[in-house]
Parts: C-alpha cells; sequence; structure tokens
C-alpha cells in the first residue's frame, strides 16, 4: 500500500532528506586512501547523532551499521569494517537519517584519490541516470516511465541494470510501497501521484548484470568482479515536480 504524505510530512521528510544528504556528503570526504570503512561508518554515524536524528540503517533488518559502505566490485549493503581503502577505489555509501520520524535515504558512489577513466564514466552514466529518472518522476507518469528512463540511459551507453535489487517508497519507514526498479517498460505500474515519496536508485554494473550475496548475508557484488556504482535519493512527486528531499542544502 502506498502511503501518501500531506505537505507538512513532506516538509519534515525535507529535514530528514537533508540530514541525511549531509550525513553522504561527510561520508564521501572521508573516502581517502588509509581509511578503514568502519572508521568513514563511524564519522557518518557521529554526525548523525550529534543533529539529534538517528541513522536509519543502524539495525535495519539487523545491519550492523550505520551505513552500507561498498568498494569496486560490491554494489551495495558492504558491512563496514577493517577494510582499508586505496588509491583508486571507488566507494559506494548507502546512508539514511530518522529525524522527527521520518526517514531519508540517499547514496553515492566516491572515488578514493585518482581512479582509471573507465571508473568515472561508470560513476558519471550512473549519476545521470538516476537525474534521468528523476526528471520522470511527475504527476501523471507511471513508476515504468522512471524505470525505463534509468535502463535506457545505462543500456545505451553500454553498462547493465541489476534486476535484484530496485528503489522504494520513503516515509515513516525506510522502505515503503511501491517498488521501483531500475528497469521496465514505460507507461506501465504504478501511477504518479501528489504526495508520493520514493527514493530512486540506480545499481549499475560496468560488466553483466549478475551479482551474488556473499556468504555473510549482506554484501551484494558483481558475478563477474567488475565495477558498480549506485546513486540515490529521495523524492518528493509534488504538483509543482519533483523535489530531491535527500539535497543537502
Ligand atoms: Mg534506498
Amino acid at each position: 500500500m502506498v502511503i501518501l504524505k500531506t505537505a507538512s510530512a513532506i516538509k519534515k521528510m525535507r529535514e530528514a532528506g537533508r540530514l541525511s544528504a549531509l550525513a553522504l556528503q561527510v561520508g564521501g570526504e572521508a573516502v581517502v586512501p588509509g581509511i578503514t570503512t568502519a572508521e568513514i561508518d563511524r564519522i557518518i554515524h557521529d554526525f548523525i547523532v550529534k543533529q539529534g536524528a538517528t541513522p536509519s540503517f543502524l539495525n535495519l533488518y539487523g545491519f550492523p551499521a550505520s551505513a552500507c559502505i561498498s568498494v569496486n566490485d560490491e554494489l551495495i549493503h558492504g558491512i563496514p569494517g577493517n577494510r582499508v581503502i586505496k588509491e583508486g577505489d571507488i566507494v559506494s555509501i548507502d546512508v539514511g537519517a530518522c529525524l522527527d520520524g521520518y526517514h531519508g535515504d540517499n547514496a553515492a558512489t566516491f572515488v578514493a584519490g585518482e581512479t582509471s577513466e573507465e571508473a568515472m564514466k561508470l560513476l558519471d552514466v550512473t549519476k545521470q541516470s538516476l537525474y534521468k529518472g528523476i526528471e520522470m518522476a511527475t504527476v501523471g507518469h507511471r513508476v515504468g516511465d522512471i524505470s525505463n528512463a534509468v535502463q535506457t540511459y545505462c543500456e545505451d551507453r553500454g553498462y547493465s541494470v541489476v534486476r535484484e535489487f530496485v528503489g522504494h517508497g520513503v516515509g515513516r519507514s525506510v522502505h515503503e510501497d511501491p517498488e521501483v526498479p531500475n528497469f521496465g517498460a514505460a507507461g506501465h505500474g504504478p501511477r504518479l501521484v501528489n504526495g508520493m515519496v520514493i527514493a530512486i536508485e540506480p545499481m549499475i554494473n560496468a560488466g553483466t548484470r549478475f551479482v551474488s550475496t556473499d556468504s555473510n548475508g549482506w554484501t551484494v557484488r558483481t558475478k563477474d568482479g567488475k565495477l558498480c556504482a549506485h546513486f540515490e535519493h529521495t523524492i518528493a512527486i509534488t504538483e509543482d515536480g519533483p523535489i530531491i528531499l535527500t539535497d543537502p542544502n
């Protein structure tokens, strides 16, 4: 069931979103060669708590940290630990903050130092595809219009779209209906209406679309070991167009 948000709920979600975006920014600034993923998580955790909010992902379904930190061929749900970030690594951080009962959810892939041109291109296309999806997040469109925009943009550039994980509604729960796939047919799926809040989150592979989950039950990585990227915003669909709630400004 899709839970529509009132204007005042969206206002609160904007604050939760802003905080989530700032937490992501703080985490991204910490991505430098030599730091461990646990240290990045600690910085993010402390930032969120200091703002009087709670990390949305901590203990969510039993996840043991405040941010998912996934490196290189790891796509999502990486568990922060003693892995040391190296020059040229690409590091996906997915983080949300809960403020006044509402969640924000956002992600981005950052670069430690300098990386290959190939990796930079993957990051750029994945990020751009998110904005192609956001452009379609208007009243009267359907979820499939977002999905198709993301898929087409990425596949036209030779990348593949992960099917097993999708975007979602956001509100008092981090994950609400509807599902927002990064693939699908335009003109299909639930209709987008005023007051819907959704997370659009392209998860894009440089190689094939297939992924596997590590034996820890969490870390999702590409099956072929090639690079992957992840960008996400929480968006409110309004009569005035899409509003990016996870904007740091
Ligand atoms: Mg999400």
